[in-house]
């Protein structure tokens, strides 16, 4: 058994008629002392799963096993404890406090958490920078401090609860080459004390010093809606310009107007469409955004499906 098991995990976000599946199934799993680079491009679900493992996040369906305990069981008490003292996290963007020097932002955590005394928590925070390589530096504030530098000061934040999850989404992203090599061959040498350490990247170059390559899979799968059946009342919106298209509308009952938003507070109408005919499908098959709004101006009963749907009804002759 090792230490991290990820099995299954599937993560879905619902929205108004969508849902998007950004984790399908994924599955790896993780010893102590290891470093796990998550590859993919943007919007491949890397801060997604980051969010699941810090327990920021629930998943939709799948378990996730720390030491043999799985995180999506712990009820909120439990949650809080694991999040506060097991899991240390370091962001794309640093996210130091400007008015705090570095140790006192390393010993954030301690201070606010535990009933650690102050004088424990910024030794710790010394130990920790000098860990860094930046003990001379614990008097500065972030802005006196380079990117590389700053970023080196979160990971000893991250690292100040002594968790056994050290998760870093994208931690070079913002850094020149040279400095984000100085970070990348610290969270390397952070890998002998045992913890697991999770670098999420875009960027390939990070496969080289990864113990493991957790691929995540470009862009989330759209699951197809599902068909329900709306009534809407006279005057009643039934989808605004710009929003996300899932649904294409076929009419059983009344009429709708399709009009646009002019800009200037007026609209113009498009086009009445009675009963007997479909709206909505060009946003929905091709995945723009609506580019028109539709209103109910009688009392509607509307078919609404997602896009396969509705092209499979289209080459059966239904619509
Ligand atoms: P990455 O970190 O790899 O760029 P993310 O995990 O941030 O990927 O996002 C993965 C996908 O999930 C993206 O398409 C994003 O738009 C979508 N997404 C992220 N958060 C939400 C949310 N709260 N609601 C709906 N969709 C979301
Ligand atoms: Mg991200």
């Amino acid at each position: 058994m090792s230490a991290l098991e990820v099995t299954n995990l599937v993560k879905e976000y619902r929205g108004d008629g969508y849902v998007v599946r950004v984790l399908d199934d994924l599955s790896f799993t993780a010893d102590k002392g290891e470093l796990v680079v998550l590859l993919g491009p943007s919007g491949s679900g890397k801060t997604t799963l980051l969010s699941c493992l810090g327990a920021m996040l629930s998943p939709t369906s799948g378990s996730i096993e720390i030491e043999g305990t799985d995180l999506t069981e712990l009820n909120g008490p439990s949650r809080d404890q694991y999040r506060r003292t097991r899991v240390g996290f370091v962001f794309q963007g640093f996210n130091l406090i400007p008015s705090l020097s570095a140790r006192e932002n390393v010993a954030v955590p301690l201070l606010i958490n535990k009933k650690v005394k102050r004088a424990d928590a910024y030794a710790r925070a010394d130990a920790l920078l000098e860990r860094v390589g930046l003990a001379d530096r614990a008097g500065h504030k972030p802005s006196q401090l380079s990117g590389g530098q700053q970023q080196r000061v979160a990971v000893a934040r991250g690292l100040v609860t002594d968790p056994f999850l050290l998760i870093a989404d994208e931690p070079t992203a913002n850094l020149d080459h040279i400095q984000a090599e100085a970070v990348i061959r610290l969270l390397r040498e952070l890998r002998d004390d045992g913890r697991v350490i999770i670098v999420s990247t875009h960027d390939g170059r990070l496969v080289p010093v990864a113990d493991r390559v957790v691929h995540m899979a470009p862009g989330g799968v759209a699951i197809e809606p599902e068909r329900v059946r709306v009534r809407y009342a006279p005057g009643e919106v039934i989808f605004l310009q710009g929003q996300h298209a899932e649904l294409v509308y076929v009419i059983e009952e009344g009429d709708v107007e399709i009009y646009r938003d002019v800009g200037d507070g007026t609209e113009e109408s498009l086009a009445m469409i009675p009963a007997g005919n479909y709206f909505g499908e060009l946003g929905a098959l091709m995945g723009f955004p609506r580019s028109a709004s539709a209103r109910a101006t009688t009392e509607v009963v509307a078919e609404a499906m997602g896009a396969n749907e509705f092209r499979q009804g289209v080459e059966d002759g239904k619509y």
